[in-house]
């Protein structure tokens, strides 16, 4: 801090100095699991490498077990270098062979870069930004670099604020299921039901699940609301069955990190709320996107495997839109094909469209897979899949997700009809 304050001080109008704030990825497991000795090595040969690449007039500091701070001062002309600087600095510790520890891990470092004095003229404002910076770069994941902006702090604050609030939702009952038909062949028949998850924030604001879903993966929070979300749909199942209102199967989201945690595990989990509500694995349909699937597909299938040997039904969620491949979904245990909403909303206009869809059909009924088409909306998008042979459908046409007991009114006018 000293040494930071007194190049402020010093420095003239014509320079400008670069703060790297530099943070070694994973280190708390490299120390962990691979012990202190190594972790030590590591801290040196990092050291080691910043030295090798330090200019006579640089300064470096270790100022945190893992944590390091890089000063230089540049003329005000030359203060775009800073960032390729640091980029030098990334890509040579991500380099260093092994950091000379022998390991297979290639240790690597993620750095925030804040300038002077266009972020900040004082030590502590400066350090700040740099922070700023470096927790942004982490949040893109290993081995990033990012320089700080005013837009990178709004954005940070926003998210860290919907996390913190992200974490009371449970408790302050903010969240709730909504659910939406499921139609059979005949374009009337409620075949089942689809949960989706809505949050209403403390400001009355709805956030949709395609901000907070990816939120919660990133934060961890997905295992405590996925456990939500699971005993939550029991237990309205429970109250259907009770009020004698039968539905063939509801469907419910599963993340991808869901599928792959252990103690407990996700059928864990399932066998405690079936229990719980009086109900069987035939029961619910568990929907998983197929990007869940490509990004550990050996543990992945071990569980599905598993969950389909209990009885549960697979559907693999907004096909289309994630690469798998026929082969891999071949050597899964999976019932249902859920046709991206994609491909749905461009039948009529596109041939191309139609083709992948016509294909997609006939290739699950050859694999011995349900078809159902998302996000129908008109008369022409049913007739369409009607003739191409998919099996079920669901979207706005044939009903928008509603409350519990909306839909307990639907099935209760079906069941009389
Ligand atoms: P999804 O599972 O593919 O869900 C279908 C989405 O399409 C829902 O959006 C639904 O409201 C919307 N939709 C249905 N019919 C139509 C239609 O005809 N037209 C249009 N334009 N949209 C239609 P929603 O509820 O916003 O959910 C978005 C995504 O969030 C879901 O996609 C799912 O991936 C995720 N999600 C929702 N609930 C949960 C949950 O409980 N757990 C997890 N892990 N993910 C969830
Ligand atoms: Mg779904
Ligand atoms: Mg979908």
């Amino acid at each position: 801090m000293r040494q930071l304050a007194r190049l402020l001080r010093t420095s003239g109008k014509e320079h400008s100095i670069a703060l790297i704030n530099l943070d070694l990825d994973n280190f708390q497991s490299i120390n962990n699991s691979l012990g202190h000795e190594i972790g030590n090595q590591v801290l040196q040969a990092s050291g080691t490498c910043l030295r090798h690449l330090m200019r006579p007039d640089d300064w470096l500091a270790r100022v945190g077990s893992d944590e390091f701070i890089l000063l230089r001062p540049m003329a005000m002309a030359d203060r775009g270098q800073a960032l390729q600087w640091a980029e030098d600095i990334r890509r040579t510790l991500g380099n260093t062979p092994g950091m000379d520890t022998g390991l297979a891990v290639q240790p690597s470092a993620s750095l925030g870069v804040a300038l002077a004095p266009d972020h900040g003229q004082d030590p502590d404002t400066l350090l700040r930004c740099a922070n700023t910076a470096l927790m942004e770069a982490k949040q893109h994941g290993k081995n990033q670099l990012r320089v700080y902006s005013p837009e990178i702090s709004l954005q940070l604050r926003e998210r860290l604020e919907l996390e913190l609030s992200l974490a009371r939702a449970i408790d302050r009952e903010q969240l709730r299921l909504i659910y939406q038909p499921q139609i059979d062949r005949s374009g009337s028949r409620i075949a089942g039901a689809e949960a989706l998850l809505r949050w209403r924030d403390q400001s009355g604001r709805t956030v949709s699940p395609n901000v907070f879903i990816p939120l919660a993966e990133r934060t961890g929070q997905i295992h405590t609301i996925g456990l939500w979300v699971i005993e939550e749909a029991c237990r309205q199942l429970h109250t259907w069955h009770r009020q004698g209102l039968r539905l063939g199967k509801l469907a419910i989201n599963i993340s991808a990190l869901q599928l792959g945690a252990e103690h407990p595990s996700l059928s864990e989990l399932l066998a405690g709320a079936l229990q719980s509500y009086d109900l069987a694995p035939e029961n619910l349909e568990l929907e998983i996107t197929e990007t869940a699937l490509l990004n550990d597909p050996g543990r992945a299938g071990e569980q599905l495997r598993q969950l389909a040997d209990s009885g549960f039904s697979l559907a693999i969620d907004d096909f289309g839109t994630g690469y798998s491949s026929l082969a891999m979904l071949h050597s899964l245990p999976l019932d249902k094909l859920k046709i991206d909403r994609f491909f749905v909303d461009r039948l009529g206009n596109d041939d191309a469209d139609l083709a992948i869809v016509k294909a997609t059909i006939v290739m699950a009924k050859e694999l011995g897979l349900m078809t159902l088409a998302e996000g129908v909306e008109t008369r022409e998008q049913l007739r369409m899949l009607q003739n191409l042979g998919c099996d079920q459908f669901q979207g706005h046409l044939l009903g928008r997700p509603m409350g519990a007991d909306a839909f307990g009114s639907l099935l209760r006018g079906t069941a009389a009809a």
